[in-house]
């Protein structure tokens, strides 16, 4: 605990003086100013109150004392900040925040934590501040900055003790954001994690199924909760909520049995989850739906009546009833339902539909028309397109009919007790009418909160907390946040009263889905008669599935239902209200998961936004109304530290620049280049200039340092590196013995790494187009000639297009043709990626209606030979339809058929085509020829060679130092990426196609994590495809040119790529590691970078640069600091670690290492595990050695006690490479 929290102690010395003469005066009552002051009882307690208690600190019932506490201390430091006019040491604002935080004073919390960041320039030092910002940030589903300070807290101090929890939510705010993949891995983090945290095992369990479902992994869903349902005392709302979504999901996902036997099911599940918990309102919606379904009418309304009365209303059960109704022909009964639900969500689309088409039935198109409108503006409407056709059709029908508007039939209809008949009831009045819904029961959060404000004495702890949080909530709607139409709007979600634990609103919220999945079974059963259908067969020709105003009549709606958990939680005596809170708003976010396949790509419409503008706005907005003005810039915490920086990152940028920008000139005029631009067309146009221009324009540069100066990964050398290593292992004994966190090493703890910001000035828009520096060689004497090793690992070329180069050395890349493949190696295996076929430089959602950046691709595997008949039959296919199209061309002699073409494929559907990637060569049986065919390379773009750094491994790493192979056809896409840890790598053109390549420099690969995140993509883990357009519009340049066979392509350090083919082609490709200060140092950084974001490294740095020290000699200063560096920082932790264990009487057995051996990971985080291996008790005996770190094994046992530690290197061996790692003399020659 020591390390996690900074005492009130430290930031008491600044009042000591003021604060001794106020405690002797008078100790417990009020100064003569009316101050209070704080006992030193009082001080000692609150030393140990920091945001780590947050959620564990029980204020309600036993903790009243506590609160008492909190409050006084909060007025007290107050009053002493006023006194000091903010004259006062940072600490004292940080614990300032942290009180807040615990009395979940939030604006507060933020606002006193803001002060100590703007105050502390190493506030990311102190854990407690990082995780108590993050909850902050996550309370105000500012969810964008949470990740970045819970990341960073785990970064700065991978064993901190709420580790667990971070993971949890860290897990919540990725699912929302659709990434699931990292939600999922922290989800496992935090399940193996035996610390307690706000949720029980058995609901993050709950979350990981959930996780399953909402990626559409029904049997793995399914297999997750039934398998949850086995646990022993499972509690009674998990296992409700277990069988609601077990229900629901038989309801919806064909995959689980016939129509039959799925329905009885999910009538069975819901029944059980009733039998649970029989006052949730959901279940009997979902019940209700079911019965509805199979026809059983009477059955299905008394489930919808309980709904109403078990929950509060919702729309969506308001807008199936009158489904119901209207099956029933009952109209003026439906006509109700309607407006009820549009009164309670007026963006409910498919209740507006449903309105409107009744109002059609009933001969007023007038009143049609305007439902129609309302549904098509609303944002949970796709289909509007439909709308529109509609809409029109009864405009000129009501034109031509100009008197048709008074109704008729309705009067007719057989209902009595209708207080309103449907022909007096009009468009224009269904905003005014108090709906039933409303009258029967409290609905609107506005109503909650006046209820709650005059019950305000007798609230319970949760009310009073959900109290707090509808006001702060209406605060910002009355700021303009709550714009009704716009309610499903991504961006105006914050409006959604998404902090309040109020399930109607929640259920309002996840309206969206409801209503589709709605649409799914009422209307598809609705007799034929009914006027109702007449629009759905018009619009959506013929489709059974009704009238689909959302396009997801696929089963989606179910993602939306989520667990009522929250009301578990509240229940238990640590959970807290903060954790309801919590809760609760997470069920929101669930609420609105992806709506259909089809709408994957489009921008998620999570009900938090995950944008930071909005984010920060929201943030901002509170700020402005909630805050008591002590915080002037809440929402720029993170980009503030940006933009100090950004001057001085431009003055060593340009200093860079100048140094390199002749030389480069010079080695390319001595190589005899003939041509630098690209030969891309549309490049020559832009800029057609030589070389010497494009090097001296900055936008070539690749930063040296683009990393802000005040955060190195590798800082300058302030410790001494030259220290040998009886001084490092004589500095880690005087070390805490008590301390076994790693962090307390002697060299300050390395910030967190962030992404460059975007490079500063930036380039004017005609140099986002540069030429791509090509080299022509002409002969095999030009391909072994030093200056292009030089060229092409100078860090200002991003990257370098080396033409003819197969000709120049005679390499026979026939041996890689698809047919020498088949003969050589038939069977063998083909990762396969089935892609969307995409106009050339463009990435579109797959209903050609937008411009996306996410590119999706399925992945399957097949063979050599079978990829083979693809690519054949592929281009046989296009050449039959090259002909038919000139056939036709002769018919119609139309010249326009180009461009309508190219107008048609905007709109989709895309055809589909297969890639053949990653297809693994490092077979030196199997692959004997082409590997040596390749050994014809110049050493420094050989797969293996003494000057690549992958070579000393001394293992494997597929596809990076061995060769691997592509298979392609027209279109097929590499998405963007830098390559693993930032290393080089080379690619060769088989041909007989070309390929495509767009190229950013490493200096903006934070631009586009940004852009990424924005699109709710993982930059290291998901695929995407940059929008070209916004890259423009950001200045970011790009590179683009052709790939013409024979080509090779280098890729420096840490330059992002992607590329497609624009023929039949096939590529080789592999990693190189040239031994340059650049290369290490970016290898570094991605090696960190990774660890915050949870990602693997391919790469195994530390065993990697130890494998340095051993075998190279290294002449380059700059190189051997860092290395040298690294060793060190190495070496003192494994000694501290050692001493550590030794003193805490943990044993630590001898292993050794065999020469071969890989390097290890940890099998649950994947970070690199360096000489000490944490193995349990088990795998040991077993000799299966799986590998923990040391924070995972703590987190399994305590006190390792289930661990064994197993020792790889002798401490005197390390040291002695240590030592012996020195500057070897530089030689004038080059470095490899
Ligand atoms: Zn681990």
């Amino acid at each position: 605990m020591k390390s996690c929290g900074v005492s009130l102690a430290a930031a008491a010395p600044a009042f000591s003086d003021e604060e001794k003469k106020m405690a002797a005066g008078k100790p417990r009552g009020k100064t003569k100013e009316g101050t209070l002051s704080l006992t030193a009882e009082e001080r000692e307690e609150l030393s140990g109150l920091d945001s780590l208690l947050f959620g564990f600190l029980n204020l309600h019932e036993n903790g009243a004392k506590t609160e008492t506490l909190l409050l006084k201390a909060v007025c007290c430091y107050e009053s002493l900040i006023l006194k000091a006019d903010g004259k006062v040491e940072s600490e004292f604002f940080c614990q300032l925040g942290h009180f807040n935080l615990l009395l979940e004073d939030y604006p507060k919390a933020l606002s006193a934590y803001q002060r100590y960041y703007s105050l502390q320039s190493d506030y990311w030092k102190n854990a407690a501040f990082l995780y108590g910002l993050g909850l902050v940030y996550f309370y105000y589903n500012a969810f964008h900055w949470a990740i970045k300070a819970f990341q960073e807290v785990l970064y700065v101090e991978p064993s901190f003790c709420r580790a667990k929890e971070i993971h949890l939510r860290l897990g919540l705010m990725f699912k929302v954001n659709t990434d699931y993949e990292s939600s999922l891995k922290h989800f496992q983090l935090a399940l193996i994690d035996s610390n307690p945290c706000t949720l029980s095992s058995v609901e993050i369990q709950f979350h990981i199924a959930h996780l399953y479902e909402t990626q559409r992994m029904y049997h793995s869903a399914k297999e997750a909760y039934e398998q949850l349902l086995q646990t022993e005392n499972l509690p009674a709302q998990v296992k409700a909520t277990v069988l609601q979504q077990l229900g629901w999901m038989h309801h919806n996902v064909d995959l689980l049995g016939d129509q039959a036997t799925k329905e009885s099911c999910a009538i069975q599940y819901l029944q059980k989850s009733l039998e649970a918990d029989p006052n949730s309102g959901q279940s009997w919606y979902f019940l209700g739906r079911c019965y509805s379904s199979i026809g059983k009418v009477q059955d299905a309304f008394i489930s919808y009546r309980q709904s109403i009365d078990k929950s509060e209303a919702s729309a969506d059960t308001w807008c199936s009833i009158g489904v119901l109704y209207q099956q029933q022909n009952q109209p003026m009964d439906a006509l109700q339902a309607y407006i009820c639900a549009v009164q309670l969500d007026h963006g409910h689309a498919a209740a507006w539909m449903d309105l409107g088409t009744l109002y059609e039935s009933c001969n007023q198109p007038q009143d049609a028309i305007k439902c129609y409108l309302n549904a098509a503006r609303s944002k949970s409407c796709s289909n509007t397109s439909m709308l529109t056709g509609r809409i029109k059709v009864l405009q000129a029908y009501k034109a031509h009919h100009p008197n048709t508007e008074p109704v008729l039939g309705l009067s007719e209809t057989p209902i009595s007790q209708q207080p309103l008949p449907v022909h007096m009831i009009t468009y224009s009045e269904v905003d005014d009418l108090s709906s039933p819904a409303k009258r029967k029961r409290i609905s609107s959060p506005a109503k909650y909160l006046e209820q709650l404000r005059t019950d305000r004495d007798h609230l319970n702890p949760t009310q009073k907390l959900m109290l707090q949080q509808l006001e702060s909530q209406f605060v910002l709607m009355q700021q303009g946040f709550n714009k009704g139409q716009n309610s499903h709007l991504p961006g105006s979600n914050d409006e959604q009263p998404s902090f309040s634990t109020d399930p109607a609103l929640y259920l309002q919220a996840a309206s969206t889905n409801i209503q589709t999945s709605h649409r799914m079974l009422p209307t598809s059963s609705i007799t034929q008669g009914i006027a109702f259908n007449h629009l759905s067969h018009t619009a959506t020709s013929g489709d059974q599935q009704g009238i689909c105003c959302t396009k997801e009549s696929t089963p989606s709606g179910n993602r939306s239902f989520v667990p009522e958990i929250s009301s578990h939680t509240e229940d238990t005596p640590n959970g807290c209200a903060g954790v309801k809170g919590f809760s609760n708003r997470v069920q929101q976010l669930m609420a609105e998961p992806i709506c259909s396949p089809n709408s994957r790509d489009s921008t998620s419409p999570n009900l938090i936004s995950d944008n930071p503008q909005m984010s920060s706005l929201l943030i901002g907005k509170a700020n402005e109304s909630m805050m008591t003005g002590a915080c002037d810039k809440v929402n720029s915490i993170h980009p503030e530290s940006h933009t100090k920086t950004n001057n001085s990152v431009a003055s060593l940028h340009s200093s860079v620049i100048s140094t390199t920008a002749a030389k480069s000139a010079d080695q390319t005029t001595t190589l005899g280049v003939t041509s630098i631009s690209s030969p891309h067309i549309r490049l020559q146009t832009v800029n057609g200039k030589g070389l010497e221009n494009s090097n001296s324009s900055k936008n070539t540069s690749l930063p040296m340092i683009s990393r802000k100066p005040d955060s190195p990964i590798i800082p300058s050398m302030s410790v001494s590196i030259y220290s040998n290593s009886t001084e490092v292992l004589k500095a880690c004994r005087n070390l805490d013995k008590n301390g076994l966190s790693n962090s307390h090493n002697l060299l300050d703890k390395c910030p967190p790494p962030r992404p460059p910001t975007s490079p500063y000035p930036p380039l004017p828009k005609d140099k986002l187009n540069p030429p791509t520096p090509s080299i022509y060689l002409e002969s095999k004497r030009d391909a072994f000639f030093p200056p292009l090793h030089q060229f092409c690992i100078n860090p200002k070329n991003p990257v370098t297009v080396i033409r003819g180069l197969a000709g120049a050395l005679k390499l026979d890349l026939g041996l890689f043709s698809t047919k020498t493949l088949v003969e050589a190696n038939n069977e063998h295996t083909v990762e396969v990626r089935t892609q969307l076929l995409q106009p050339a430089d463009e990435n579109w959602d797959p209903t050609g209606t937008k411009k996306i950046w996410r590119c999706e691709s399925n992945r399957s595997h097949t063979t050599i030979a079978k990829y083979a008949q693809y690519q054949a039959s592929s281009f046989q296919e296009s050449l039959r339809e090259e002909n038919e199209k000139k056939m036709q061309h002769r018919e119609y002699s139309d010249n326009e058929s180009t461009s309508s073409d190219n107008g048609r494929r905007r709109k989709g559907p895309f055809k589909t085509i297969k890639f053949g990637t990653n297809i693994d060569l490092s077979d030196d049986k199997k692959w004997k020829l082409q590997l040596l065919e390749l050994t014809k390379l110049p050493a420094f773009v050989r797969v293996v060679s003494a000057g690549n750094l992958l070579s000393h491994l001394g293992h494997t790493i597929l596809g990076m130092n061995t060769v691997q192979l592509y298979m392609k056809v027209p279109g097929s896409r590499t998405p963007g990426h830098q390559e693993n840890n930032n290393f080089c790598s080379v690619n060769i053109n088989i041909g007989p196609g070309d390929c495509e390549w767009f190229v950013v420099p490493e200096g903006y690969w934070g631009v586009l994590n940004d852009f990424c995140e924005k699109n709710n993509l993982n930059f290291l883990m998901s695929s995407w495809w940059p929008n070209l357009e916004d890259l423009y519009e950001a200045n970011v340049p790009v590179y683009r040119f052709i790939q013409r066979p024979g080509d090779l392509v280098w890729i420096n350090a840490g330059t992002v790529h992607w590329v497609q083919a624009v023929g039949w082609c096939n590529n080789i490709a592999w990693n190189v590691g040239p031994l340059t200060a650049s290369q290490y140092k970016l290898a570094v950084e991605r090696y960190e970078w990774n660890k915050l974001q949870s990602v693997k490294s391919l790469v195994p740095m530390v065993h990697l640069s130890w494998n340095m020290a051993r075998n190279i000699k290294v002449s380059d200063p700059k190189l051997f600091e860092m290395i040298k560096y690294c060793l060190m920082k190495i070496l003192k932790q494994c000694l501290t670690l050692r001493e550590a264990l030794i003193t805490a009487g943990k044993e630590i057995t001898w292993h050794g290492r065999t020469n071969d051996e890989p390097a290890h990971y940890c099998s649950i985080c994947e970070v690199e595990v360096f000489d000490l291996l944490f193995v349990t008790n088990e795998s040991n005996s077993q000799k299966t050695y799986i590998v923990h770190c040391q924070d995972c094994a703590r987190k399994a046992s305590g006190n390792l006690d289930n661990f064994v530690v197993l020792e790889e290197y002798k401490i005197e061996d390390l040291m002695q490479v240590y030592d012996q790692f020195t500057l070897a003399p530089s030689v004038s020659s080059s470095s490899s």
